[in-house]
């Protein structure tokens, strides 16, 4: 194989500029020219497509975001669209291509593989949901910004005796929550994956509150209601002074954490290494006991993998 594309698409997250630089860097030790493809797939379909040197990549190792910009295409999602993108790879005869982003992307890139280009993705996500995989890209980073943000709500919660609720990502899946809720000390963390039930968490605010434990942190996934909504809910059972804190895009954001860059570099290499073979491929990178894993497409239209509920368990035992 000569000449690989790469894209990110869909939402960002800290570590895709890792793995852009050692796909750039990889392709180009062995011989490969690597081009990079601008806002996802929309700039596949339109052809922003650009080469791209060692220098190119340089000083973005650091860096949250992504170079290459991201995007969502509904053109992408149609036939047309897709024979669109197809007729601007035999344009710049690009063979190969990485796509870096999550469920939805990988979606894309399969329709792309049964197109006839060899694709690898990179599970570039910071929602840790993507099946095959027990890490995500970007999602040690999230965690880490959330952790950040409820250390610094707790300090002046404490001060003021009060109930702090943080509303974090997660439409779907409780991941983020659960491991910071679980990391930052949470008194309670309200998943979609488990049923909400305010009693509890007012039952357990009232009973610390006697105790004189007088500021609780409570986490809540987007997913299942606002935090607002939370907060309102408390203070009309408690009376107690509650504030509600969104996090919101600020966890998409940021320099990407040792591990994020340790597994966007790997990835980013080791899906080279793949298309680099000139065998067709069709694979999904993802880890598995700290080792990296290429999985079939097949792995996407299984059931998304559950969060971590011996996580939330030992939240919910331990923050009495
Ligand atoms: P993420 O990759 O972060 O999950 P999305 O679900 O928004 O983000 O998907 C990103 C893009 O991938 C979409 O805008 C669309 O262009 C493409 N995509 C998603 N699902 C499909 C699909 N079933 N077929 C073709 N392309 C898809």
């Amino acid at each position: 194989m000569k000449k690989i594309g790469v894209l990110t698409s869909g939402g960002d997250s800290p570590g895709m500029n890792a793995a852009i630089r050692a796909i750039v860097r990889k392709g180009i030790s062995m011989n490969i020219e690597v081009y990079g493809i601008y806002h996802g797939y929309t700039g596949l379909i339109e052809g922003t497509i650009r080469q791209l040197d060692l220098g190119s990549v340089g000083d973005i190792i650091h860096r949250g975001g992504t170079i290459l910009r991201t995007s969502r295409s509904d053109a992408f999602k149609t036939e047309e669209g897709r024979q669109a993108a197809l007729a601007q790879l035999r344009k710049f005869g690009i063979e190969g291509l990485v796509v870096i982003g999550g469920d939805g992307s990988s979606r894309g890139a399969q329709k792309l593989f049964e197109l006839g280009i060899s694709t690898v993705t990179i599970p570039g996500t910071i929602d840790n949901d993507i099946p095959g995989t027990e890490m995500t890209l970007g999602f040690d980073t999230a965690v880490n910004t959330v952790i950040e943000a409820i250390d610094k709500i707790r300090d002046t919660a404490a001060s003021h005796d009060r109930i702090s609720v943080i509303e974090v990502m997660g439409r779907h899946s409780g991941n983020i929550a659960v491991w910071a809720g679980l990391a930052g000390g949470a008194e309670s963390i309200v998943i979609p994956e488990v049923d909400f039930n305010i009693e509890e968490i007012t039952d357990k605010l009232e009973e610390t509150n006697k105790r004189g434990k007088k500021h609780s942190t409570i986490i809540v996934a987007e997913g299942v209601c606002s935090g607002a909504k939370v907060v309102e809910m408390i203070k009309e059972r408690t009376g107690l002074d509650t504030r509600v804190t969104v996090l919101g895009h600020m966890q998409r954001g940021g320099s990407p954490s040792a591990t994020d860059r340790l597994l966007g570099s790997r990835w980013g290499a080791k899906a080279v290494e793949l298309l680099a073979s000139g065998e067709p491929v069709g694979k999904m990178l993802g880890l598995r006991a700290n080792r990296l894993v290429a999985n079939g497409f097949d792995l996407l239209h299984s059931e998304k993998p559950a969060v971590n509920l011996e996580l939330y368990e030992l939240s919910n035992s331990i923050s009495i």
